[in-house]
């Protein structure tokens, strides 16, 4: 890891406004919230150890749940406003604001509980997760339980034709100003940019379809049940467990979808939910799921939209199998590649396979 690509990713989680995004997001303060408070057992008496605390309000919440001694460490100066609020919580003797990589923390005792909001796009995105691995091979008693626990990726086939438009005008848009700039620079300077308009086309075009796009799909615009592609238990995940995933997968379409939607398959949607559910030596008794698909409230995270172009008929078609493969860039291990690669298939039939590599934005 170079110390610029973490200096990048840190720098946005320092400012107080992009904090904001995550507390207004209902269905994750709710999941957070419901799961430590209904589990006040399991909190009561116990050291804690709040991985990426940024603000502080899970380190406030598991002191509220009658926590010993909470550990919140933040790698940005965020660590600043954890302080403050946990001061104007008057909970200072229970919560230590450590402004430090959790790599590099340096804690007096082991913890029973790691609480953390690791969660990136389609999960992994960011790659926080590591963090949350190592803190545990290094700080988490044999019994403890990490809040958290388990985690699931789903990937489902949708017709969106509105997401996909948008994106298509956001192309011709680009298009446009490229001729403003050609013209201009021709009129002012008396340089001809024509020779480099394929490529500038293409150029966008890629990053139109190539990358994936962040879309908040209606569950009526699923073609069929969504599939699960990666399922993490935190407590027992390796590192080599995380780096990606790589996940063959059947779609079953669903009968009664209308013909017009069948005709349009022009989108794979990604999203993931986490369980808390304790460990096994500490159940929690009320289990709490945060889910972030399109079956439930919008979050922050949105669902992962990778563009199907052009779109595939599925008129005839009652599957489609395919294969998942996400990778760690080489540049950046934060960053991900997401190549899908499908089938129609009907009966004994399969279609032709369609196979692309987005980049995951
Ligand atoms: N726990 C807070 C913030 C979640 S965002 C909340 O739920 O509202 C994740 C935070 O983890 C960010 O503030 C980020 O700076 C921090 N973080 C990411 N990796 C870290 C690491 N290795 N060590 C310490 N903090 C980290």
């Amino acid at each position: 890891v170079t110390a610029l690509e973490d200096s990048n990713y840190f720098f946005s989680y320092s400012y107080l406004i992009s904090q904001m995004d995550m507390l207004y997001d209902p269905v994750r303060m709710d999941a957070y919230r419901t799961a430590i408070d209904e589990n006040k057992d399991n909190f009561s008496g116990k050291v804690v150890l709040d991985v990426g605390c940024g603000t502080g309000v899970l380190s406030i919440l598991a002191a509220r749940a009658g926590a010993r001694k909470v550990y919140a460490v933040e790698a940005t100066n965020a660590a600043k406003y954890a302080r403050k609020l946990v001061g104007g919580h008057g909970l200072e003797d229970v919560v230590t604001v450590l402004e430090c990589c959790v790599e590099e923390a340096d804690l007096p005792e082991k913890v029973d509980i790691i609480v953390s909001e690791f969660m990136g796009h389609f999960l992994l995105r960011e790659s926080m997760i590591d963090s949350v691995i190592l803190a545990r091979d290094k700080f988490l008693k044999s019994t403890g339980a990490i809040y958290p626990s388990h985690c699931k990726m789903f990937l489902a086939a949708a017709t969106s034709s509105r997401h996909v438009e948008d994106r298509m005008e956001a192309h011709d848009e680009s298009l446009e100003e490229f001729d403003e700039v050609k013209d201009y620079m021709f009129n002012e300077c008396e340089i001809d940019l024509t020779c480099l308009s394929h490529m500038y086309k293409d150029e966008v075009r890629e990053l139109a379809l190539h990358s994936s796009c962040s879309v908040h799909l209606e569950a009526n615009e699923l073609l069929g049940p969504p599939v699960a592609v990666k399922e993490i238990d935190l407590l027992t995940a390796t590192h080599d467990d995380v780096k990606g995933v790589s996940q063959s997968f059947c779609i079953d379409l669903d009968p009664s979808m209308d013909k017009e939607k069948r005709r349009n398959f022009d989108l794979w949607v990604g999203w993931f939910a986490v369980q808390f559910n304790g460990s096994p030596d500490n159940p929690s008794l009320v289990q709490v799921e945060c889910d972030t698909g399109p079956y439930n409230d919008e979050t922050h995270w949105s669902h992962e939209g990778f563009i199907v172009h052009p779109p595939i008929d599925l008129t005839g078609a009652s599957k489609v199998q395919g294969q998942i493969e996400m990778t760690r860039k080489e540049a950046n291990w934060r960053l991900y590649d997401v190549k899908i690669s499908h089938r129609a298939c009907s009966g004994e039939q399969s279609g032709e396979e369609v196979s692309k590599t987005y980049y995951l934005k």
